[in-house]
């Protein structure tokens, strides 16, 4: 009997210690599977909450606590991820820079595929183009001839056949390069007879002086756009009748003229010679308007400057 029970003590005893072995294993296991973590998880706006969580996949976490991630948001570590020993989770919005630089690679495969469809293409095509005459002028002054202002020779026009390389793009012209020029008629200078010295005889005492001071020099001939004006407000915005130059302004002498005429430069007109003046003029005013292919007449009054009207005439510069 003593026997019977002592057996019953030791089984006993080994179940009781084989419980508790049991038991402390468990917790073992338990423990090390159910490790708890907190979990920081920070959203785009800065905000942030720590959740309690068993879990370690970014996206189980995310799930049990109802957080779904937008279309145009990022997490670190991604949802497929494990977190990481900093125990945070990290919400952001796609950044703007990312944005653009889509939109870069955009508009860049967009000029490619346009550049594609862009078609240049080239000719050679050949136009007869004219050559001006140039007009000269022979001073006749030292012969003492009595001829002034004659032409001796008309101005023809030459021609001449170019031969250019042509580019379009889409039909439109946009590149156009010489590559020969063949004459195929030589231009017929105007020749003119002048002479100072005649003129100078025939015109005002004014003029003979200025015809004196040019004599023997060569003029430049140009056609002029030429009008007239007067000292008053309409036509100046002051009425003194000083010039830019600083001299009174003086009826058929006085000429204003663009920058490209300096200031003293002797002007002859052979469409005015039986004027006063004799058709010598002297550059000696400036004007807002008046470019160098224009010059206006200095006249007495309103009403003579609006009779001159406007005309294209030969002046013969002296400069
Ligand atoms: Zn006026």
């Amino acid at each position: 009997m003593k026997t019977e029970k002592l057996s019953i003590k030791i089984i006993r005893k080994i179940v009781f210690i084989s419980i508790i072995l049991i038991g402390l294993l468990t917790i073992g296991v338990m423990a090390s599977r159910s490790e708890v973590n907190y979990v920081t998880i920070v959203f785009p706006e800065d905000c942030e909450t720590t959740v309690m969580t068993s879990k370690v996949l970014v996206s189980d976490i995310l799930a049990e606590n109802h957080i779904i991630i937008l279309p145009d948001e990022e997490v670190y570590p991604s949802e497929n991820a494990n977190i990481d020993f900093t125990k945070t989770i990290t919400i952001s919005k796609a950044t703007e820079e990312k944005t653009i630089v889509a939109e870069e690679v955009n508009s860049v495969s967009t000029e490619e595929i346009l550049g594609k469809y862009v078609t240049v293409t080239e000719k050679i095509i050949v136009e007869q183009v004219e050559i001006p005459y140039e007009t000269i002028t022979k001073d006749v002054s030292s012969t003492g001839t009595e001829t002034k202002d004659k032409v001796i020779q008309q101005g023809v026009n030459g021609l001449k056949e170019v031969k250019y390389k042509v580019k379009y793009q889409d039909e439109q012209e946009i590149e156009r390069n010489v590559i020969s020029e063949e004459v195929i008629k030589e231009p017929v200078n105007k020749i003119i007879q002048i002479s100072t010295k005649v003129t100078a005889r025939s015109g005002a005492r004014n003029a003979a002086s200025i015809a004196a001071s040019v004599e023997g020099m060569t003029p430049k001939v140009v056609n002029l756009n030429t009008s007239a004006y007067c000292s008053c407000a309409k036509c100046c915005g002051k009425s003194n009748g000083i010039t830019s130059s600083g001299a009174a302004a003086s009826e058929w002498h006085t000429v204003a003229a663009g920058a490209g005429y300096p200031i003293g430069t002797v002007i002859y007109i052979p469409a005015l010679a039986d004027k006063p003046n004799g058709g010598w003029f002297v550059v000696q005013d400036r004007g807002g308007a008046i470019s160098n292919n224009r010059i206006d007449i200095y006249m007495g009054s309103h009403s003579s400057a609006i009779a001159f009207g406007r005309k294209t005439l030969e002046c013969y510069i002296y400069q």
